[in-house]
């Protein structure tokens, strides 16, 4: 069965970074689904280690009919073949690809949070979707995206580029 409301957050701050987002369009079209909606692609100083390249972010809604862990599966897949090294955490990166929602599920492993707990910190994820998802509700907080950046006390910029 096909499922909607499914954002997934891109990330790149290694190469060609615009190329590299659109590559990783490509191959979660291929692998997962239709692309229903795209956010623009924001430029956004790195977060956590902040010695290295600033960051281009978007958020894509894919319809998909992959399970949580077959899509974290598929997006761990396109990471590795597209080069990305594995290496200290918060290096940089050839790309990034998170699961920030999928519909309304709650999902507690050790592989895999959902929602992605990174949500209300951080200012790269919630601007582009509260662009493009601005009252989709937060099953744990019961608030919009649009409140949960309001609320947000990251102070990092992040500006639209393109
Ligand atoms: P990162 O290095 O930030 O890309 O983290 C990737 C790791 O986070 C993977 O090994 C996943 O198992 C784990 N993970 C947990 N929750 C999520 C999520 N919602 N989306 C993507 N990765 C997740």
């Amino acid at each position: 069965m096909r499922r909607k409301n499914i954002y997934l957050l891109l990330g790149s701050n290694l190469g060609d970074r615009p190329a590299n987002l659109a590559s990783a369009r490509e191959a979660i079209r291929a692998a997962a689904g239709p692309i229903l909606n795209t956010s623009a692609v924001y430029r956004t100083e790195a977060w956590g280690k902040t010695d290295q390249p600033e960051f281009l972010n978007q958020v894509v809604e894919v319809e998909t009919d992959l399970d949580p862990e077959a899509l974290l599966e598929t997006l761990m897949d396109i990471e590795r073949q597209m080069g990305r090294e594995r290496s200290e955490r918060w290096a940089p990166r050839t790309i990034d690809l998170d699961i920030l929602y999928y519909g309304q599920d709650v999902v507690q492993t050790a592989r895999l949070m959902l929602p992605h707990p990174g949500i209300p910190d951080r200012r790269f994820t919630l601007v582009p979707l509260a662009e493009i998802a601005p009252d989709f509700v937060h099953p744990q907080y019961g608030k919009t995206n649009q409140q949960l950046l309001r609320a947000c006390y990251d102070l990092l910029t992040v500006r639209e580029y393109y």
